[in-house]
């Protein structure tokens, strides 16, 4: 059983079974200068660096560990568009003109995924059999129904599943009904994130992992990037991409999130007597709950259980045991189940729950804030920071920019989370 814990370094791979080896990104040894200067190789830094490329712009990464190394190369791996907020709701908060531009390109944020990984052949068990968001009661079933509703009434392909087949689809009795969001699917996200790196190096970026960038300063109207090792990075523009590991590059930057982990088991390979009726149509699934629990097979057939967990940081193996319940209760025939894998990561969660976008400063672009359902999302935002970036008029961002707005009494973070936890499991029960 492998534990691969925040802060420390990525075992060669996540699942090393299946991971392919990492691109080739040196540590940055001597000073450098680019057009534009990317901090933090995830999704949205490599979306933005493969974007802003495509458009011929000189462009580096720096990370300070390696690609996917933040959340983006230890997510749950379900490829699903659309924010926390549904459709209406999004015009109801912001008005048709603004909410209209958005719900079409989150709309179309899993396309952006799936287009990348067929247009750079990138090797990642992708496949697109839908999301399901089954409902544990009958309060969230009418929640789902108006959610995939209002997608419907969009053009969106979705199907309303009663309790007989959301249970025939993921092989447990636990829910009263749900839907299937057919724009959805699933990867390996660390091979995603991998050959988002390789794609962008084959268009000239340079990537480097190893590369803290621990002081930001601005000098004859260019960005100066001070690194760890003592290199220097000198830049017209910069992007600051570090999402749920965003430390003090920015004054106030960390205290506008709230980072918080989310937890993640994966089975051993499950053989079908045991396996075979469990999501065997190859979708996804995360529940309607505050507390969600998300869970896939993967290409080898384990089953993958995410969810939150009431810890800052997990210690040890018991800081998964309730994802490991949660299995069990699902699926008592997995009752004594080997336990492959169990890790964790840090969500960026927003006050707000919307993907925030500042530019404080001349040539600087931050964005962060996916509040745990980031890989469609931050690739869809390096996107379009690149058309904004490189000035492309045609191609508006629909994401506001905001100032960025520290969170107050931030340093109780932990004391927030613990007490989210506690009130969202409290609501969940009476739901
Ligand atoms: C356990 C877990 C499960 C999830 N499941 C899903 C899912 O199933 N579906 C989904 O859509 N989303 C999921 N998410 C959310 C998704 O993974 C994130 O929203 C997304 O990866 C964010 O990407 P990013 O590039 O902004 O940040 P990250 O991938 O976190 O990258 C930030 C990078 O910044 C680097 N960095 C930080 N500070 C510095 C510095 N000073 N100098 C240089 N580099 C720095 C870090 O090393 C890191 O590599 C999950 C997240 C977690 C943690």
């Amino acid at each position: 059983m492998t534990e691969v814990k925040p802060g420390a370094p990525l075992p060669d791979s996540l699942w090393a079974a299946t991971a392919t080896a990492g691109p080739l990104t040196p540590p940055l040894r001597d000073d450098a200068s680019f057009d534009v200067a990317i901090v933090g190789a995830g999704f949205t830094g490599l979306s933005t660096a493969l974007h802003l490329a495509e458009r011929g712009v000189r462009v580096g990464v720096l990370d300070a560990a390696e690609p996917g190394w933040g959340a983006s190369g230890r997510n749950g791996g379900q490829v699903i568009p659309g924010l926390k907020y549904d459709p209406d709701e999004l015009v109801r908060r912001f008005g048709a003109s603004t909410a209209e531009p958005l719900i079409d390109v989150i709309g179309r944020a899993a396309d952006t995924v799936f287009d990348l990984i067929a247009k750079y052949r990138i090797e990642c068990a992708a496949v697109r059999r839908g999301w399901i968001q089954p409902a544990p009661s009958q309060a969230m079933l009418e929640t789902v129904t108006r959610r995939a509703k209002q997608w419907e009434t969009r053009g969106v392909n979705v199907t309303l599943l009663d309790a007989a087949e959301v249970s025939r689809r993921l092989g447990t009795h636990a829910y009263v009904g749900g839907w299937i969001d057919q724009r959805a699917g699933s990867l390996h996200p660390l091979n995603y994130t991998r050959g988002l790196a390789r794609a962008a190096q084959s268009l000239g970026v340079r990537v480097h992992r190893q590369t803290p960038v621990v002081a930001l300063s601005r000098e004859h109207n260019r960005w100066r990037l001070s690194t760890a090792q003592g290199a220097t990075v000198t830049a017209e523009r910069v992007v600051i991409a570090t999402n749920g590991y965003t430390g003090a590059l920015w004054p106030g930057l960390r205290q506008s999130v709230i980072a918080a982990n989310s937890f993640l088991v994966a089975t051993q390979p499950l053989a079908p007597a045991i396996g075979g009726d469990i999501l065997a149509g190859g979708e996804v699934a995360s529940d309607s709950r505050r507390l969600l629990l998300y869970f896939r097979r993967d290409a080898a057939g384990r089953l993958v259980m995410g969810g939150r967990g009431p810890f800052a940081e997990p210690a040890g193996a018991t800081d998964w045991a309730h994802l490991e319940r949660a299995v069990e209760l699902m699926y008592p025939q997995l009752k004594g189940v080997r336990y492959d894998y169990r890790w964790a990561g840090r969500v960026a969660i927003t006050a707000d729950f919307l993907p925030h976008v500042h530019e404080p400063a001349p040539g600087l672009t931050i964005a962060l804030g996916y509040n745990g359902r980031g890989i469609a999302l931050a690739t869809t935002m390096g996107r379009h920071l690149a058309a904004r970036i490189a000035g492309d008029t045609r191609m508006p961002s629909p994401f506001p920019v905001t100032a960025v707005k520290p969170i107050p009494m931030h340093g109780l973070q932990r004391f927030y989370i613990t007490a989210g936890v506690a009130w969202y499991r409290l609501l969940d029960a009476l739901a």
